[in-house]
């Protein structure tokens, strides 16, 4: 038995047959034509591009329709990719000058594009953009020399998928049905690919490292999706361990969905809203169906997955996804988030030029809203327009002073004034709300009450900036911790005042989203939870099993523990007492 550990970018559990998938580069046997064909190559080249572009077309129609407009943009970014003149008149050049063959030809230049793209500093975001570009050039090699893909969307049995890495074309048209799961050698969270095997609700460990040597076709494997390990040639009480815990999350999933509908009040009557936490319209109605009071947190940075600098999603895409969120949402809130790009999102769209020497410190989120406001004032309008088919807030990310939040606030009283002037409807009463996830926030919390709507507490970077541990940053991962004594503190003053000013207060970090934090929060005077959508059922169960009084407790004795482990196995001590062994508190 061997254990890799990888990166879990889609949750479930699978425990199946290996199926290798040799996606490798296509061998070019012959490099070089005599002058005379030159005429015939080029042909041959126009003929295969074509062809490859009308596929990417109808892989994006297909897309769009199956998991929503968003995804198809990936496909819309690569047809922009395939119909470039330079590129062409790049790959005509080879082909008439340095009489290479076609095939030679898009294989040089479609990698040095890719090299190009790999060796700008940054994290993954640019050099995501190379794999798309590999995307691009195996479909019109493929063309050109004839070799018919080999096909992991019509699989026959059920199988776990292993690669050296996935496309995001390969792995949209993967069957649902039959692949039980994804594990690639390369990737990782925020790849294109990562989105769509989460989009798809396949388990899937990304960045696994060289492995595919390990392990042949129908060997026996275990995928974690949640903690990103990959368990190869299991022994026999490894898989009794996972097939009890695949059994207990069935077992969970049925009890819950009989409980959605109940509202979430404490054993002693205290309604707890749990809102939901989406990046992509599809996911709504996960929360619907999972029992959601709205959605708390729509992170909008994905409209701009397959964007780049230069075609970044007009008014109309904004606004149609916010349409369909709203509407699915039949009368319940909807929080949309301005964009929050920059350092680990997108970081190409920093629409800056200067490579940023610690990008969670430099320009993201608000303050990139704040310098490109054409950008934010398109997104703004989108939401304003949108805000007119339900009920909606506007919320702004990383917010660090007070001055922020006016600039912000005047760009979009500024907007709301341009389409009511153009007689365009719009909710004129919409809230506006901000995100505290910096602690100079939380210290200025009394000032800001007084002209902010509602807030939202980011753990997930409030945790950062707390305790000076970059979240996307292996080295230091076991200081980054949601129970850590200081951030407590912090919390009670993020939850406190705004309560005294009777100020809508939620949490949407992913400490919110774990169970054994719920007590605490609830102890601290939280009542409004915003989660991820797997995590709803979850977190109002446990609502309904505690007191206030309770909780109350748990927070006090919390606040005067000295060390995060202390502080977390006492959480989770606590929270076994309530929920047994029905609930999952290892992670
Ligand atoms: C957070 O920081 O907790 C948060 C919800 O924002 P994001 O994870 O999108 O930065
Ligand atoms: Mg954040």
């Amino acid at each position: 038995m061997k254990i890799c550990q990888g990166i879990g970018v889609s949750t479930g559990i699978a425990i199946g047959e290996v199926m290798a998938f040799d996606n490798g580069k296509c061998r070019i046997k012959h490099r070089f034509i005599e002058e005379r064909d030159t005429t015939r190559e080029i042909f041959r080249l126009e003929e295969a591009i074509r062809e490859a572009a009308s596929q990417i077309e109808s892989d994006r129609d297909s897309v769009s329709k199956e998991l929503g407009a968003e995804y198809g943009h990936i496909f819309g970014a690569h047809l922009q990719i395939i119909s470039d003149k330079k590129l062409r008149n790049e790959l005509i050049s080879h082909i008439k000058n340095d009489h290479f063959t076609p095939e030679f030809a898009v294989s040089k230049v479609f990698d040095r594009h890719a090299e190009r793209l790999k060796n700008i500093p940054g994290d993954g975001g640019i050099s995501e953009r190379a794999n798309d570009i590999y995307d691009i050039q195996k479909r019109v090699l493929r063309r050109l020399m004839g070799i018919r893909r080999e096909s992991i969307a019509n699989l026959q049995y059920p199988v776990i998928l292993v690669a050296n890495t996935l496309t995001p074309s390969e792995t949209c048209t993967l069957s649902r049905d039959n692949v039980l799961a994804i594990v690639t050698e390369t990737g990782g969270q925020g790849s294109h690919t990562a989105i769509v095997a989460s989009a798809l609700q396949i388990p899937a460990v990304l960045g696994v490292g060289s492995f595919l040597n390990e392990i042949d076709d129908g060997d026996k494997i275990i995928v974690d999706g949640k903690n990103g390990t990959v368990i190869l040639d299991p022994d026999e009480v490894t898989i009794q361990s996972y097939e009890k815990q695949i059994q207990r999350n069935k077992t969970l999933l049925e009890q819950y969905s009989t409980e959605t509908e109940k509202p979430s009040v404490t054993r002693d009557g205290v309604e707890i809203n749990v809102y939901g936490n989406i990046e992509f319209p599809y996911e709504a109605r996960i929360c619907l169906e999972n029992g959601a009071k709205g959605i708390g947190l729509y992170r909008t940075e994905f409209l701009y997955l397959a964007e780049s600098a230069a075609s970044l999603p007009s008014e109309d895409v904004h606004f149609e996804a916010y349409k369909q969120v709203i509407e699915s949402m039949n009368g319940r809130v909807t929080t949309i988030r301005t964009f929050d790009l920059g350092a680990d999102k997108l970081p190409d769209l920093a629409m800056s030029k200067q490579i940023e020497r610690n990008p969670f410190m430099g320009v993201r989120s608000i303050r990139l809203s704040l310098r490109n406001t054409r950008i934010f004032r398109k997104q703004l309008r989108a939401i304003l327009r949108a805000s007119a088919y339900g009920k909606v807030r506007v919320m702004f990310p990383l917010i660090s002073t007070v001055l922020e939040y006016r600039q912000a606030r005047m760009i979009f009283s500024d907007v709301c004034e341009e389409l009511y002037e153009l007689g365009v409807p719009f909710d004129e009463s919409i809230p506006i709300g901000m995100m505290v996830e910096v602690p100079a926030t939380v210290i200025m919390l009394d000032t800001f009450v007084r002209e902010v709507d509602f807030f939202s507490i980011g753990t997930n970077d409030l945790v950062q900036y707390t305790l000076a541990v970059d979240r996307s940053n292996e080295g230091v991962g076991r200081l980054y911790n949601n129970e850590d004594p200081a951030l407590l503190r912090l919390l009670r003053e993020a939850i406190r005042v705004p309560n005294m000013y009777a100020k809508p207060i939620s949490l949407c970090g992913q400490m919110g989203s774990n169970p054994i934090y719920t007590m605490l929060l609830l102890g601290l005077g939280l009542r409004d939870f915003s989660v991820a959508p797997q995590s709803i059922p979850e977190i109002k169960a446990l609502c309904r099993k505690v007191s206030i009084n309770e909780c109350t407790h748990v927070a006090e004795a919390a606040l005067r523990m000295e060390t995060a482990r202390d502080v977390r196995n006492y959480l989770k001590a606590e929270t076994q007492k309530y929920v047994g062994d029905a609930f999952d508190l290892e992670t």
